[in-house]
């Protein structure tokens, strides 16, 4: 009896909704910018827009549907397109969803970008977040201001997957086009297209459907909690910078990033004049990473590649085995142990 009637006092001190919306999980909204908080001046010009024009309140206050999935609140870390994202963004993501995460009341977060450099962001976290709970990496191809803007969907399923339990221990995933990619795997495979981001060869984690998300695979390489990599000290990271191969590509790019002190370079393919360049970047202590250009498979690691002194960036590509390196970097200069990590994670 006495219970009863503490219920319905606890009925007539909060309105309904408010129980409803207590019990929901709380997801963080760490906002970075990107075409996803974009305005446009006309709305059918869909591809003319200035990134970080809308705010997270904005983004927030327009979809009052979230409010049926989680109970969301905003971090704003930076408002710029993703190619101005720096090292200290990066480093103050990751601290900052490092300490969310840790609460025992966080249930996920979602993280805005823009596309552009949202895989290397999104890799970068998968090996730098210390927690299993749901990290959801979304982005927009059309500007929030657009006409069949893709934004509010994509915010909604990133906050529905970053709430949903089916979505822990996933590591870090990136959310568009109502598809679900692990970090790892996802890159962005077309200029303007909605269904831009694949991930080539291996497929997506799953979907977030209208009736619910379902996984259908988790990621086998390392991430998150099984990470060794910590930033939680760092406040920058080694300089790393990647060059392009194609026919009669020259030298001098490779020359002049060694003479500007680089600590790795990523060969994106390889070309006839890089061998003494090569020579002379291992000489002076440059770790260098063979990538490819193609875009998918593996670089194998055979004695031609490896016997040249040369680590191989497995399937990451160019961008992706950047991020990889300058984090193997801050433990380690050692060939070995780095391509023990290249063949991990
Ligand atoms: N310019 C945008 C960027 O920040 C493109 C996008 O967000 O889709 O990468």
């Amino acid at each position: 009896m006495r219970s009863l009637r503490f219920l319905l006092c606890l009925l007539c001190a909060a309105p309904l909704g408010a129980l409803a919306s207590a019990a929901l999980p709380k997801v963080r909204l760490f906002t970075t910018g990107g075409t996803i908080q974009s305005k446009g001046a006309h709305r059918e010009k869909i591809a003319e827009y200035n990134d970080g024009r809308v705010t997270p309140k904005e983004l927030i206050d327009d979809l009052p549907e979230l409010k049926d999935f989680a109970q969301v609140d905003f971090e704003e870390i930076a408002n710029v397109g993703s190619p101005g994202i720096t090292t200290e963004h990066l480093l103050k993501l990751a601290k900052g969803l490092n300490a969310w995460l840790a609460l025992p009341e966080s249930g996920g977060a979602v993280v805005t970008h823009g596309t552009g450099t949202l895989e290397e962001t999104a890799y970068f976290l998968q090996l730098t977040i210390k927690s299993d709970k749901p990290v959801v990496v979304v982005g927009a191809m059309r500007p929030w201001t657009g006409i069949s803007r893709d934004g509010p969907l994509n915010l909604i399923n990133a906050v529905r997957t970053a709430a949903a339990p089916e979505a822990v221990g996933k590591g870090v995933m990136v959310l568009l086009n109502d598809t679900i990619h692990s970090a790892r795997f996802v890159t962005k495979n077309n200029t303007y297209r909605v269904e831009t981001f694949v991930s080539r060869e291996v497929g997506p984690l799953g979907y977030a459907d209208s009736d619910r998300i379902a996984f259908y695979r988790s990621p086998l390489t390392r991430h998150t909690t099984r990470s060794e990599f910590d930033v939680s000290k760092l406040e920058t990271l080694p300089a790393v910078d990647i060059v392009y191969g194609y026919q009669e590509a020259s030298a001098a790019p490779l020359e002049a990033l060694v003479a500007a002190g680089v600590k790795g370079i990523i060969l994106a393919d390889s070309a006839p004049s890089f061998g003494r360049a090569t020579s002379l970047a291992l000489s002076k202590g440059v770790v260098l990473v063979q990538s490819d250009r193609k875009g998918s498979g593996r670089v194998l690691n055979s004695e031609r590649v490896a016997g040249r002194g040369l680590i191989t960036a497995d399937n990451l590509n160019a961008q992706k085995a950047r991020v990889l390196l300058r984090l193997a970097l801050t433990k380690t200069t050692d060939a070995k142990e780095i391509q023990r990590i290249f063949n991990e994670y």
